[in-house]
């Protein structure tokens, strides 16, 4: 276990060092972005200056994925009730879902209790995860969400669609940096989406048949109310 903590600190320490540099990489890139659209603007028959933009909104979307990590220590945690984060996500990729001829459907236990996460994190790992869904239904398709409690301490979010799916050999290269399938991918989401479920406890894993879907399931620890729970254990003795 030492051997793992030190690799854990040490990865903790490269996110950091990506975050201060891909903030410092921003701010230059918003002005080349700038002057490349002033050219374009002076001559708007010329191509290179829209294959440029288009690279250059490659990179700022990379960055924007190291950005995430940024400030791991400022990160505040917070009991939340996981469907009002899902909803809240589902609110925000809707019109990209219409677009793509997507419908979402959710289905949540009742009295679900809640979780310590870092809200903003939490609602970028769903994101990522309903982008790569919609992403694998080039024709559209059903994305179902089921949010279920698991066991007493646990709470399970699966995200299943009817995609193109992901070959057996394939699924444990998922979360590696930079791999992706996709002609405009950064390969950058699903390792931030390990890194953040990790600092929550918690499990992510993919269950996936090749033409005909993906699930990706989601295991954070519930917070367990300690005042209901002794309430019920008073009640169960009669006191
Ligand atoms: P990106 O979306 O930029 O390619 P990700 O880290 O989000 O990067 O995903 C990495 C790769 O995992 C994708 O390129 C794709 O091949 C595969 N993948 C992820 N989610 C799914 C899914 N729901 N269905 C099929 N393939 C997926
Ligand atoms: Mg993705």
């Amino acid at each position: 276990t030492e051997q793992m903590l030190q690799k854990s600190e040490k990865l903790a320490l490269l996110g950091q060092m990506a975050a201060g540099i891909a903030h410092e990489i921003r701010n230059p890139l918003t002005s080349i972005k700038g002057f490349i659209q002033l050219l374009k603007s002076n001559h708007p028959d010329e191509e290179y200056y829209t294959i440029m933009l288009s690279e250059l909104d490659r990179i700022n979307a990379i960055v924007s994925e190291f950005l995430v990590l940024a400030k791991p220590n400022a990160v505040v945690f917070e009991e939340r009730d996981v469907k009002v984060l899902i909803k809240d996500v589902v609110t925000l990729i809707n019109s990209q879902s219409i677009l793509n001829n997507v419908q979402i459907f959710s289905e949540f236990d009742r009295d679900l209790p809640k979780v310590f996460c870092a809200e903003g994190q939490l609602k970028q790992v769903f994101l990522n995860i309903f982008k790569n869904a919609i992403e694998a239904m080039p024709r559209g398709g059903n994305i179902d969400v089921k949010v279920e409690l698991k066991g007493d301490f646990e709470i399970s979010i699966q995200i299943i669609d009817q995609g193109i799916g992901i070959s057996r050999e394939r699924i444990s290269t998922l979360g590696e940096p930079f791999y992706t399938t996709k002609e405009k991918g950064t390969g950058l989401g699903l390792m931030t989406c390990y890194r953040i479920i990790e600092s929550h406890n918690g499990t992510l894993s993919f269950l996936s048949k090749e033409n005909e879907g993906t699930t990706v399931e989601i295991i954070l620890p519930a917070v367990i109310n300690k005042e209901s729970h002794s309430r019920d254990m008073a009640d169960t003795l009669g006191i």
